[in-house]
């Protein structure tokens, strides 16, 4: 799973980072960091924290399998 966030909607309200905090970090006021690649044991935190956004500014998504590695 993939994690995109729209930083242009979110307002740095930090549910995302109470609810996964290991996927999540807030930089002062506004600066939200994460992680794009979601590890299978941080799945269900990151649904929660996708969840949570009051804004709805966490997109999800599974990456595209192209076969090739
Ligand atoms: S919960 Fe949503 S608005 Fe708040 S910091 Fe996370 S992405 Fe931004």
């Amino acid at each position: 799973m993939q994690i995109l966030v729209d930083l242009a909607r979110c307002q740095g309200y930090a549910q995302c980072v109470f609810h996964a905090p290991e996927m999540f970090e807030l930089h002062g006021e506004e600066a939200l960091l994460y992680h794009p690649a979601v590890p299978d044991e941080q799945r269900e935190r990151v649904l929660q924290a996708a969840a949570a956004c009051p804004v709805q500014a966490i997109l999800l998504g599974e990456g595209v399998s192209s076969g090739a590695r």
